[in-house]
């Protein structure tokens, strides 16, 4: 407000001021706490979306283990069902044959088909007990990939050579198998497993004289680069009942079988492609299969074609030979607590002309060979008391010289390891044949 003088000029000014500090604050305060309000907003649609998101994730997994659970439970019962059915079969056969074996009124010519049928049928067992071991390894990640230089020509050959003659024993002589290798060359080795290569190859080739029932069956392998990679791709083809594509994506899966022929049932557990895909998965490559009902299907699997370690030597792939089995002057010690077993064991060895003991317990294999010179122990594992194991540390205290051979029926990676630990020169598993307890005596003899 102008204060004027005499002339009318403004002389002074009044002013009044008003200290805004609090109002300004509390409009600060107002635009903070906006502010602070938008922020926790933001804050909070964020934390929506990411709730909706969790959410929406947790319920697409249960989604899904919902699913897996569903799926297990009808993989278990398909298992249950399928398992009674490939162990009664066999063991129908087997017991049944067993029990006509000594009935007089049955030929001897009739009694020799009824052996081939126990012994057959006893195999079919051994293979499905082989694979559930093997699945059971797999799910549990035990199963161990041994590589070294593999010879898959001999492989392959040898391959031919069991099932042109498993063949003949099945009825399908008229199906023509070949074998197709691409390189010749005797030297030519990849670094892989040669026994789970076999395995697999032997698989598919199973399941190809199975479902083929006129025609032809090849199996080999090619060179192929794929992505700048060197692989072998092996394949088996057959002119069998053949596949749909909704088949084909299923049989990889354990215990999945496919019926396309009514007509007949095919014997099998549903396990062979599973742990076919599981090997070349290990090893490295791919399993997958082309086909057309009634007219045929293809398997192709890649392995990596690496060369390593080429110093060392190939490893064969188990060949039958000749045994010898005449070991007279040597004495040979069955430790085994099955009744049924030792006497299998004494037969095998009764032609061998060697001097055969027998110990039910590990306590008598050590007083055994306190008494006698023994020179070699077939020693069982597990038996009652001091088991194979003990026993084998005792003895081989005082008697290095003892070869010991340990025997199981539990056939685990883990046990030859233990057994050598404790100082057995070799290790077999039950059930054991005739050929390869020959061909081990006849390693140590
Ligand atoms: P299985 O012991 O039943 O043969 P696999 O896992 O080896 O088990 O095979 C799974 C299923 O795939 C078989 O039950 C069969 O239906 C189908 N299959 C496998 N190989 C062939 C083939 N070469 N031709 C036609 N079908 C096949």
């Amino acid at each position: 407000t102008p204060i004027l003088n005499d002339a009318g000029n403004v002389k002074n000014l009044i002013t009044i001021d008003t200290d805004i500090t609090e109002l300004k604050d509390a409009e600060n305060e107002i635009l903070d706490k906006k502010n602070f309000i938008e922020q926790q907003n933001k804050e909070l649609e964020k934390h929506r979306v990411h709730l909706e998101q969790l959410v929406e994730e947790r319920t697409s997994e249960l989604v899904t283990a919902k699913e897996k659970a569903e799926e297990s439970d009808r993989l278990k019962s398909a298992f249950l069902a399928n398992m009674s059915h490939e162990i009664r079969t066999p063991m129908n056969a087997i017991i049944g044959f067993s029990s006509l074996l000594d009935d007089p009124d049955i030929a001897i010519n009739d009694k020799d088909t009824l052996k081939h049928h126990i012994t057959h049928n006893g195999y079919m067992l051994l293979h499905l007990i082989d694979d559930i071991i093997d699945i059971a390894k797999i799910e549990a990640g035990q199963l161990k990939i041994n590589k070294q230089n593999s010879d898959i020509n001999l492989i392959l050959n040898e391959l031919l050579e069991v099932f042109n003659e498993r063949k003949q024993n099945i009825h399908k002589q008229d199906i023509n198998i070949a074998a197709h290798k691409a390189i010749e060359d005797k030297n030519f080795m990849i670094y892989s497993d040669p026994v789970r290569l076999q395995q697999i190859t032997s698989n598919l080739i199973d399941n190809a004289l199975k479902y083929t029932e006129k025609g032809s069956i090849e199996f080999g392998y090619t060179l192929e680069d794929i992505s700048g990679k060197s692989y072998i791709k092996f394949y088996v083809k057959d002119t069998g009942i053949g596949l749909s594509e909704d088949q084909q994506s299923k049989i990889f899966t354990r215990f999945t079988k496919v019926e396309n022929n009514k007509q007949k049932i095919y014997r099998g557990a549903g396990l062979g492609l599973a742990i076919s895909r599981n090997l070349v998965s290990l090893l490295g490559g791919n399993i997958w299969v082309e086909s057309e009902i009634d007219v045929g299907s293809t398997f192709y699997f890649t392995i990596p074609n690496t060369k390593e370690m080429e110093k060392e030597e190939p490893v064969k792939v188990k060949k039958i030979e000749k045994p010898n089995h005449s070991w007279p002057g040597k004495t040979i010690l069955i430790a085994e607590d099955e009744e049924s077993n030792y006497l299998y064991f004494k037969m095998l060895l009764s032609k061998t002309k060697a001097n055969i003991l027998y110990a039910d317990t590990g306590t008598k294999a050590v007083e055994i060979c306190k008494k006698n010179k023994v020179d070699l122990i077939l020693m069982d594992i597990k038996m009652p008391g001091m088991d194979g194991l003990e026993a084998t540390r005792i003895i081989k205290k005082d008697k290095k010289d003892i070869i010991i051979i340990a025997l199981t029926a539990f056939a685990m990676e883990n046990d030859e390891k233990i057994s050598i630990e404790a100082g057995c020169g070799a290790y077999l598993s039950k059930p054991l044949r005739a050929a390869t307890l020959y061909d081990k005596l006849n390693e140590f003899f």
